[in-house]
């Protein structure tokens, strides 16, 4: 059962997981509603990345941050190049990507932190967020894991990256598991199929076949690769929603043909 619910505030949408909030990490990710882009990337792209004027997407961050008392600056942002690197951060990187994204921290997916107040933040239209918390040790990783990132077992490697940065133990972890694009619309190619077989052996219902057609459940895979890190399914909560099949709700990449805007995911320690 997924306990992701949505909300609304500053006018713009979004999905969170209550209790972690409760538990002293703020998390949410949000929707295309309510934002001041215009065109393909109405109305909340956060994207700065794409080709939407930069000041509304500065705009429609901020009033994503300011739900959880948030302000642009504390956020970190990287540069999301499907790899698997995920770095330490703190407080000396806030702002990095923020305002431009230049200045997003190269070569990385994901970070880790255990410093409050500092604000990760991933983007999105199509690949997956997973978000990690350490209700115990008080810290918290967040990953962007596209197919490529999947492939390459991010989400276990910030597992690993928590236990090696701040002694946390799989079994203490939160886990979270965005929107993305699901089971039902991520086509494959065969040959990538096959990899996903030799990847992933002893995996349950991660492919599908329909009218001899190859589909990938990405979200199916990061959760049992989680599991299977040592992270309890009973503290795994998946989102069920794809995001290419609610254009109402979300951008996506694939079924808007690559002109797009950016959903974002965000992870935040409270003081
Ligand atoms: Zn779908």
């Amino acid at each position: 059962m997924s306990a992701w619910i949505k909300k609304r505030g500053n006018g713009i949408a979004y999905y969170t997981l209550e209790k972690w909030s409760d538990a002293g990490a703020d998390m949410a990710f949000s929707t295309r509603a309510g934002g001041c882009s215009t065109g393909a990337f109405a109305d909340a792209n956060l994207g700065l990345h794409v080709e939407d004027d930069p000041e509304r997407v500065i705009l429609n961050r901020e009033k994503f941050l300011a739900n959880f008392r948030l302000e642009l600056g504390q956020a970190v942002c990287c540069r999301q190049v499907h790899g698997d690197s995920i770095i330490r951060v703190d407080k000396q990187q806030q702002g990095r990507g923020a305002f431009f994204y230049d200045t997003s921290l190269p070569d990385c997916d994901g970070f880790v932190t255990d410093h409050p107040g500092v604000a990760l933040l991933t983007f999105y239209a199509d690949c997956v967020p997973v978000y990690l918390f350490d209700p115990r040790r008080r810290t918290i990783a967040m990953v962007h894991s596209g197919w490529k990132g999947t492939m390459q077992r991010i989400g276990e490697k910030a597992v690993s990256a928590m236990e090696s940065e701040y002694g946390s133990q799989a079994g203490d972890l939160w886990a979270a598991i965005g929107p993305g694009i699901g089971g039902c619309c991520f086509e494959i190619s065969s040959s990538l199929a096959e990899e996903v077989k030799i990847n992933f052996a002893g995996y349950e219902n991660i492919l599908q076949i329909r009218t001899e057609r190859c589909y990938w459940d990405l979200p199916a895979t990061i959760q049992q690769m989680l599991q299977q890190k040592g992270v309890r399914a009973e503290n795994i909560d998946t989102c069920s929603l794809c995001t290419a099949c609610h254009a109402e709700l979300f951008f996506s990449y694939r079924r808007d043909q690559g002109i797009t805007g950016r959903m974002g995911a965000l992870l935040s320690l409270r003081y």
